[in-house]
């Protein structure tokens, strides 16, 4: 009747905004159904297309893919309630053209990613990574991971033969 608790409990630090699956992360928005508008973080009540009064939204699983449209990298400690890690490290933003939606969603560009290598027209994929964790729970938060795994370096051959 020991529970074995070795593995703590991953769940999204946000709740309800993202699916957290191992291979295959979503985000989680929703759909108008008289215009088909995306919404991201989820609109629930009235339709913000100014020619559409609809009221009514289908929850919706968002393209895990799109394009970075522009990001900049942050060095400065975020304002609470932004949890960020201790001591602080300084992160990267990505403002992401979903492929399918169009939308644009904000996130962080997945660790161990040299920013240098990131530019505008890249095409990235959702991935979830840990947060912050507590002593039962690790908190995750969905970011944006280059696609391209052919990124090298791009340095000449040497050739002092
Ligand atoms: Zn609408």
């Amino acid at each position: 009747m020991t529970a074995t608790t070795e593995a703590k409990a991953r769940v999204p630090a946000m709740e309800g905004w993202f699916s957290i699956d191992e291979n295959q992360p979503h985000l989680i928005g929703t759909q108008c159904t008289s215009c088909k508008s995306y919404f991201f973080p989820k609109e629930t009540f009235f339709c913000r297309n100014p020619r559409c009064s609809g009221d009514e939204f289908d929850e919706v699983e968002l393209s895990r893919t799109g394009k970075i449209w522009s990001y900049t990298t942050n060095h400065y400690q975020p304002p609470a309630p932004y949890m960020a890690p201790d001591p602080f490290v300084p992160y990267t933003i990505a403002a992401v053209a979903l492929d399918i939606e169009g939308m644009v969603v904000l996130g962080q560009v997945a660790s161990g990613v040299d920013p240098d290598e990131l530019s505008s027209g890249m095409e990235v994929e959702l991935v979830v990574e840990k947060l912050y964790e507590d002593d039962e729970n690790e908190f995750m938060v969905w970011k944006w991971r280059p696609i391209a795994a052919s990124s090298q370096p791009n340095t000449p051959p040497k050739g002092d033969n």
